[in-house]
């Protein structure tokens, strides 16, 4: 068997050039050709992980099915190359040091300074080798986060630097760039990634790849002009103009060569060529979809488009197989009122309403779940919204004015929404939540087992606080069933009512494993219901 390849990917000039993308588009070509790929990230912030963090920071909290609180970029990862990442394909800084402060402390350095290099260094590679071990994988992508330059990711390119030289021909950089286009001048500019490139040789990283992001198609001259600058061969400077959808990018990256190119340069079989038709059918159907599905999403982080990533694609991959165009309006619930639910809800063919943590907003999703229920709207609450539902159908369906969740007033009489017995007596913040993939199972005959065709089902979880079972009975009999159940803790995960067109709640997060080639069911039922409506409403 072949050995591991590890290919890096770094950025330059700018950060937000979408190095997931192209590290995904280079899996998703490869793994196309019928490799084993997997795709890493390292993050350089001290973190741990970036469960802490808040939305403004690095846009949405992703989970992977062993638990762990990811970057987003994992997300992509996941959703081209339809794979299941852990908590070994996202390290931060943090992560690094913490396990090699936990190795000093127990002695195992032997009495030495403890240095970045070789401590920190050797764990970075460790964590990238990690990955190749028993030749898993024929690829491991290992994608550095941060902009070239920075202090914080100069220890990840030391450590590139060095497996370079350790792995030698199984190596492969790629380096991802900015051209921009000056207007007064009516030009573009490669000056800005030549300087990015001598900083990354400085370190001592020759590039053997460079991918040019740009607004505006680049001429020949202009990729040969850098590549000759770089040092990098004619040919294995590739560009990437913007396009209507992220998912194009594999077949812009096909159509100039870039697999080949790879493996052509590491001595691998470049004949045949990746098979995306599945990929393109996706494509295709995307371009067909002429009609509209209107979703709005409700939500607390409606400035954020990375706030609510997965639930994005989530939509817009299952109203593509409903062949319907998504026109998503995210809608900031802290500024819905009674008085303007109808105005802003009133064209909607179906409403999500986000997940969440903590008390702002939280009362227009209770307005905009009254209306979309008494006006029988397709619904579909994630995690937080799940949980509002609840909340809006105890006060005002079964009348008990003053229900909530713990969360929002610790005190509430009747806490219909509580913190799940293993939380109460957590008090540091990371990692401590109920996180990753458990089992559910539903009910037959549900809109639920509907959806998915099967009881037993598993989805990522991401939350503190729970169903309170004490209200179960009551809430049945008022209509509101509890169609999936836990069946290890008899935990609540989804809640639907029957009697209306779509109403469902997720104490899970099925946007999560919602890939271009595999939707989630949840979401593509809801899509269905809320196309009908669509038909309806005009
Ligand atoms: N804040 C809620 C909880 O912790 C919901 C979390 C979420 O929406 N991810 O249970």
């Amino acid at each position: 068997m072949a050995d591991t390849k590890y290919i890096f990917v770094t950025g330059g000039v700018v950060s937000s050039l979408g190095k997931g993308i192209i590290a995904s588009s280079l899996g998703k070509l490869l793994q196309a050709r019928g490799y084993r790929v997997t795709i890493q990230k390292f993050d350089p912030y001290i973190n741990v992980d970036p469960g802490t963090l808040n939305p403004y920071e690095h846009g949405e909290c992703y989970v992977t099915v062993d638990g762990h609180e990811a970057d987003l970029d994992l997300g992509h990862y996941e959703r081209f190359l339809n794979i299941q990442t852990t908590r070994a394909n996202n390290i931060t800084t943090g992560r690094i040091y913490q396990n090699v402060i936990e190795k000093e402390r127990r002695g195992d350095y032997l009495g030495k300074t403890v240095q970045v290099i070789p401590h920190i260094t050797d764990e970075i590679k460790r964590n990238v080798k990690s990955l190749g071990v028993k030749n898993k994988f024929d690829f491991v992508i290992t994608e550095i986060g941060g902009t070239v330059g920075d202090i914080e990711s100069t220890p990840f390119l030391e450590a590139v630097r060095q497996l370079r030289w350790e792995l030698g021909r199984n190596c492969f950089c790629l380096h991802l760039t900015y051209v921009p286009y000056i207007a007064a001048a009516g030009e573009v500019k490669t000056k800005p990634t030549q300087h990015s490139v001598k900083e990354l040789q400085s370190l001592g990283i020759q590039p053997d790849m460079l991918v040019l992001r740009t607004e505006r198609k680049l001429n020949k001259e202009i990729l040969d002009k850098v590549a000759l600058f770089c040092n990098v061969e004619q040919g294995a400077v590739m560009q990437s103009v913007d396009v209507s959808t992220i998912y194009e990018v594999p077949l812009m990256m096909q159509k100039q060569g870039m697999d080949e190119v790879l493996l052509r340069k590491l001595n691998m079989p470049t004949e045949g060529e990746a098979d995306l038709e599945r990929w393109k059918a996706f494509l295709q159907k995307r371009k067909d979809a002429k009609k509209e599905v209107r979703i709005k999403l409700v939500g607390k982080y409606a400035e954020l488009p990375d706030a609510y990533k997965s639930i994005n694609e989530a939509l817009s991959q299952a109203a593509i197989y409903n062949n319907r165009n998504l026109v998503l309006d995210v809608c900031h619930s802290e500024k819905i009122t009674p008085e303007n639910v109808a105005e802003i809800l009133g064209d909607a063919d179906g409403i999500v309403i986000a997940p969440g943590f903590g008390q702002r907003g939280i009362e227009g999703k209770f307005i905009a779940l009254k209306y979309a229920r008494e006006n029988n709207l397709p619904t579909f609450g994630i995690c937080l919204g799940m949980q509002c539902m609840v909340i809006e159908y105890a006060r005002n369906v079964l009348g008990l004015a003053d229900a909530n969740s713990t969360e929002m007033d610790p005190k509430v009489t009747h806490n219909v929404i509580d913190l799940m017995e293993e939380q109460k007596h957590i008090t540091n913040m990371g990692a401590t939540m109920r996180l990753g993939a458990f089992d559910c199972t539903i009910k037959k005959g549900s809109l639920a087992f509907k959806a998915y065709g099967k009881a037993k089902v598993q989805e990522r979880h991401r939350h503190r606080y729970e169903f309170n079972n004490k209200y179960k009975e009551m809430f049945e009999a008022a209509g509101m069933k509890c169609t999936g159940i836990n069946p290890d803790s008899d935990l609540v995960e989804v809640v639907e009512v029957p009697t209306l067109r779509w109403y469902l709640g997720t104490q899970f997060h099925p946007e999560y494993n919602s890939t271009v080639v595999s939707p989630n069911p949840l979401f593509m039922s809801f899509m269905e219901a809320a196309a009908a409506t669509r038909e309806e409403n005009i």
